[in-house]
């Protein structure tokens, strides 16, 4: 059912929170636009403009990896400067009440952390672009790290333990969807007995199929979201209003 206006939208969502005794959010990209990350896949979003770079592409090839580093660099001064928004702020609220044991996201900016979260408790289904892995042996490295020795060398540096690639802790296109995430995340939507979409169009699979696998384990299905979703129509609550005004009012409660 679609809220008929944002008031009763925020209403019915308090009293379907109130009424809920485990809550698990799946966040996407809407979430975080109002905290200063760009949603890529959006129409003029950078994927629109640079093809990405698929996975196989970057394990074989030196030009693609400077290439992704090169774009990852120039978009550094963005996701350093971005902050949680409202949205991520009343996640946090409802998570250090006890009422949300982890939030499942799609994003890779890391502002679940920032806003409260422990690390243990954010379900990444595409990484986190904010810090580098080996793809060989996973050792982690810091950005910092990666781009002083790419200034240096003038290419992607290699593992300093086993010589494999280095790349940002994401997921790409054409690589393997996380096991232990993709296990969580199925674990948190057949528990919860209240499921909030937020901020995805609910069109990029597997992680869309989340929402319908926690309906049909019994919980309510709350989605908000800017546009229309596929899934509006199963949804218990469909809110259609900017994110940080749907959640604003659960900030520190
Ligand atoms: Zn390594």
């Amino acid at each position: 059912m679609i809220a008929s206006d944002l008031h009763s939208g925020v209403e019915q969502l308090g009293e379907m929170i109130a009424e809920a005794s485990i809550v698990v959010p799946f966040t996407g990209a809407g979430i975080s636009t109002g905290a200063g990350i760009p949603d890529f896949r959006s129409p003029g979003g950078l994927w629109t403009v640079n093809r990405p770079i698929p996975f196989d592409e970057f394990v074989a090839s030196s030009d693609a990896r400077n290439e992704t580093w090169r774009r990852r660099f120039a978009m550094e001064p963005t996701f350093a400067a971005a902050r949680p928004g409202r949205g991520h702020r009343a996640l946090a609220s409802l998570y250090k009440a006890g009422k949300i044991p982890a939030v499942v996201t799609q994003n890779i900016d890391n502002l679940h952390q920032m806003s409260g979260f422990s690390a243990d408790d954010v379900v990444e289904l595409h990484g986190n672009t904010t810090y580098a892995r080996c793809i060989g042996c996973g050792q982690a490295y810091a950005l910092s790290w990666v781009k002083q020795r790419f200034d240096m060398m003038g290419s992607a540096p290699n593992c300093a333990a086993c010589e494999g690639p280095i790349k940002t802790a994401t997921i790409s296109f054409g690589q393997a969807m996380p096991d232990e995430a993709m296990r969580r995340a199925t674990e948190l939507a057949q528990q919860c007995d209240l499921f909030l979409a937020i901020g995805s169009s609910l069109v990029v699979w597997p992680a869309a199929g989340f929402p319908l696998m926690a309906k049909e384990s019994g919980a309510r299905l709350v989605i908000i979201n800017n546009e229309p979703t596929d899934q509006d129509d199963v949804a218990d609550l469909v809110i259609h209003h900017d994110i940080g005004e749907a959640l604003g009012p659960f900030v520190g409660n």
